[in-house]
C-alpha cells in the first residue's frame, strides 16, 4: 500500500512567495515493518554485498554508556538503508552506480553519542554480489537496531524552517505568527520541512542547524538523507501523517500504543530523545567526502 502525505492545508507559495526560491524536493521513504529481500530497497533489511568485500566492522573505542558494547571485540555494522536507483532516482548516484547502502555501528560513539554510519555506493549489476542477512549483534540496545522494513517512497516539497536565510525568516516572522493565530497552522511545524525518514530536502533539525564543511574543498556539504526516530510528533502529525494511516475516527493519538508505534516509529529506532541522524556528502568532490551529525 502506498503512503500519501495529504496536500498542505494552505498554499504556502501563495502566502509566502519569499520561500519559493528555497523549495527543495524530498523523498519520504515511509518505512513499514515487512520482509524485504536483498534485491529490494529496504530499511534494516538484507543487503546485496560483494563476495570479495569483508563485512564492515567498527573498532572504535566506545564510550561507556547505557548503549555501549558488551565486550571489546570489533562490532559488525548493521544495515540501515539499502536504496536502488529505480526506487529513488533522486539520489545523487555517482556515475555507474545504482545502489546506496548505509550501515552503522549500533552503539554510542564519542561523536554525538549515537551510532556511527558508513555509506557505500555500488553497481548492483556486478555479478559477484550475494544476498547477506543482516548481522544482529547481541547485547546491544534495540533502540539502534532497526526492525526490517519495506519502503514506500513518496515525493514531497520541503520549504526550509531553521535553514531559512535569517533575513527572510525575520521578514516573515510576523506573518507566520499571524497565520498561526488565524488558522492554527504553524509554518515551522506544519508547513515547511517534511518529517520522518527521507532522502533530500532539508534536515528536520531538532536543534540549531549544523552543516558540516567538506574537508577537501572547504564548502558546505549537501544533505543526503535523514534517519529520524519518528515519522511525526505531537505537532507535525497534523500534516505529515499519511492519509492511509489516518484513523477513520478519532486521531492517531487515540490508537493503542502498539498500533500507533507501528505507524509513528516502524523501525523501532530511538536516537536520543526522538532525535535524528543527518547524513551529508560533498557532491562537488569526486571522492564524495561523507559526514554525519546528530542533534538528538
Ligand atoms: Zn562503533
Ligand atoms: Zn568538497
Amino acid at each position: 500500500m502506498a503512503r500519501t502525505t495529504p496536500p498542505r492545508p494552505l498554499d504556502v507559495e501563495a502566502l509566502f512567495p519569499e520561500v519559493i526560491v528555497h523549495r527543495r524536493d524530498a523523498v519520504r521513504l515511509h518505512p513499514r515493518v515487512g520482509n524485504p529481500s536483498a534485491r529490494e530497497s529496504s530499511l534494516g533489511g538484507p543487503l546485496l554485498w560483494p563476495r570479495a568485500q569483508p563485512w564492515p566492522r567498527c573498532d572504535d573505542d566506545h564510550p561507556r554508556t547505557a548503549l555501549s558494547p558488551p565486550g571489546v571485540e570489533s562490532i559488525p555494522l548493521v544495515p540501515v538503508l539499502q536504496l536502488f536507483a529505480a526506487d529513488v532516482p533522486e539520489l545523487p548516484f555517482p556515475t555507474g552506480m545504482d545502489l546506496l547502502q548505509v550501515l552503522w555501528c549500533p552503539f554510542d560513539h564519542e561523536y554525538g553519542y549515537v551510532p556511527r554510519p558508513e555509506v557505500f555506493w555500488r553497481d548492483s549489476s556486478l555479478i559477484d554480489v550475494e544476498a547477506v542477512a543482516p548481522p544482529r549483534p547481541t547485547g546491544t540496545h534495540n533502540d539502534y537496531l532497526p526492525n526490517p522494513c519495506v519502503l514506500h517512497p513518496e515525493r514531497v516539497t520541503d520549504y526550509p524552517n531553521w535553514d531559512l536565510p535569517e533575513g527572510v525568516a525575520d521578514a516573515l516572522e510576523d506573518r507566520f505568527e499571524q497565520l498561526e493565530e488565524e488558522t492554527g497552522w504553524s509554518y515551522w511545524s506544519h508547513l515547511s520541512v517534511s518529517d520522518g525518514i527521507k532522502v533530500g530536502g532539508y534536515p528536520t533539525w531538532t536543534q540549531d542547524p549544523f552543516w558540516p564543511t567538506c574537508p577537501t574543498c572547504n564548502q558546505r556539504m549537501d544533505h543526503l538523507l535523514t534517519i529520524n526516530s519518528s515519522e511525526f510528533d505531537g505537532e507535525s502529525w497534523r500534516t505529515w501523517l499519511p492519509i492511509e494511516d489516518t484513523p477513520a475516527t478519532g486521531t492517531i493519538w487515540d490508537l493503542p500504543y502498539e498500533e500507533r508505534t507501528r505507524i509513528q516509529r516502524p523501525p523501532g529506532l530511538m536516537l536520543g530523545d526522538m532525535g535524528g541522524i543527518y547524513l551529508f556528502e560533498c557532491l562537488r568532490c569526486p571522492d564524495r567526502p561523507f559526514a554525519y551529525h546528530s542533534d538528538s
